[in-house]
């Protein structure tokens, strides 16, 4: 007779020693391009790395800036008309597919996207 408790702590004796196999386990298909990835975020690291990152920003509204030579900069808008706060943090350029992204959150309730963009906000501050 097959013992069912004997199979179970096989197994779990398998997983502890070989703590690495959980990652097959955990695996999961990229949120933007299918691949496996491992990540945390759910976003593998060759989408991570394409997607367009806010590098040079006015440094109170984080709206894009062209200048790369400093990065002190405020723009016009928070010069003419400064805004009611003292900065804002915006990781990501608001173009695909992060516009995307942000629109099936808001509009479908895809939430699970959030867990992956802010691993990858915690990243960034
Ligand atoms: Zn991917
Ligand atoms: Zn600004």
């Amino acid at each position: 007779m097959i013992s069912f408790t004997k199979k179970l702590s096989t197994k779990f004796h398998f997983l502890v020693n070989n703590w690495h196999a959980l990652d097959i386990i955990f695996q999961s298909p990229c949120l933007l391009c299918d691949a496996i990835t491992l990540n945390k975020s759910a976003i593998c690291k060759s989408c991570l790395a394409d997607l367009e990152w806010n590098v040079t920003f006015c440094k109170q509204c984080s709206l894009p800036m062209n200048s790369e030579s400093c990065k002190e900069l405020i723009c016009g808008e928070c010069l003419s008309s400064p805004p009611p706060f003292k900065t804002c943090v915006a990781p990501f350029n608001y173009s695909f597919p992060i516009n995307s992204i942000i629109y099936r959150v808001k509009s479908s309730g895809e939430q699970y996207w959030l867990k992956s963009l802010g691993l990858e906000f915690c990243r960034y501050l």
